[in-house]
């Protein structure tokens, strides 16, 4: 591609979304800053400027449908095409092993609500700009808690690292991953998800063991595939990971 590609985050203003637009930007994408402050968004996009980096700010917010649509109006008139969307933003507010039976429907509701309908609400309301370029890639953040593989499995690390109504919402992430790959499969576009690993932000806290920097690599991994990479998957660093 000649022109710069562009690319939107959701939830860029902090953590593996901020450092995953600073990595894109160092490749020369221009990033736009997903995020639901526009205080937040704009000092973000304003830091990477700072740094020389091509940076906008875009107001999404995962509770505001409206700003779905207003989205994609502002990102057709700056700039007339998405090469990049990555569904970073997301919400995960379980109690770290509570039970099925004790996660309150309000949760799984606002929890789906946020880390899923929205996800997808929002990718179709970009799917138009998408189209327009010569090769869309979407990456949706899932994690390796998605895997019904490993929660099966009483050896597995993750076996009793159980947060309901989050995990759930992550196992369908994939799955609506693997059926919007194959409404795309005639087209340039790519869609995948990716477990970026344990990371040090304030969703994965202070015991993560890895740094943001290596948190955001996955999801610039697969923003920049090539016409022969990958698409319905689910990796970690380049490694695919079971359902
Ligand atoms: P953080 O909690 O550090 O950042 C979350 C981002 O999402 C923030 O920018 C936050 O905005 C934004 N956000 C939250 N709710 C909304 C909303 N309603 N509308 C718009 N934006 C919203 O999380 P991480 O950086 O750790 O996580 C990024 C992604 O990686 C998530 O999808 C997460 O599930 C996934 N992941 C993270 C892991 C980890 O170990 N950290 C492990 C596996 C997956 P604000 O600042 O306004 O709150």
């Amino acid at each position: 591609m000649s022109h710069p590609r562009i690319a939107l985050i959701t939830g860029a203003n902090k953590g593996i979304g901020y450092e995953t637009a600073r990595q894109l930007a160092a490749e020369g994408v221009h990033v736009l800053i997903g995020a639901r402050s526009a205080d937040r968004g704009e000092a973000a996009a304003q830091v990477l400027r700072t740094e020389g980096f091509a940076a906008g700010f875009v107001h999404v917010d995962l509770e505001d449908p409206s700003t779905f649509a207003a989205a994609a109006a502002q990102i057709q008139a700056e700039h007339g095409r998405l090469d990049i969307l990555i569904n970073n933003a997301a919400i995960l507010e379980d109690e770290i092993g509570c039970s099925v039976e004790a996660t309150t429907m309000d949760l799984w509701r606002r929890t789906f609500e946020i880390n899923l309908f929205a996800q997808i609400e929002l990718t179709n309301a970009l799917l138009p700009l998408i189209r327009a370029s010569e090769a869309g890639r979407i990456v949706n953040l899932s994690s390796i808690v998605s895997c019904m593989t490993y929660h099966a499995d009483p050896k597995s690390p993750i076996y009793g690292a159980v947060r309901p109504a989050y995990d759930v919402s992550k196992a369908a992430v994939n799955a609506w991953t693997v059926h919007l790959a194959y409404d795309l499969r005639k087209t340039p576009v790519k869609v995948n998800a990716v477990h970026p690993g344990w990371v040090k932000t304030d969703m994965g806290g202070e015991e993560a063991p890895m740094e943001i920097v290596d948190g955001a690599r996955t999801s610039v991994m697969m923003a920049l595939v090539g016409p022969d990479g990958p698409t319905g998957t689910l990796s970690h660093l380049g490694e695919p990971l079971p359902w």
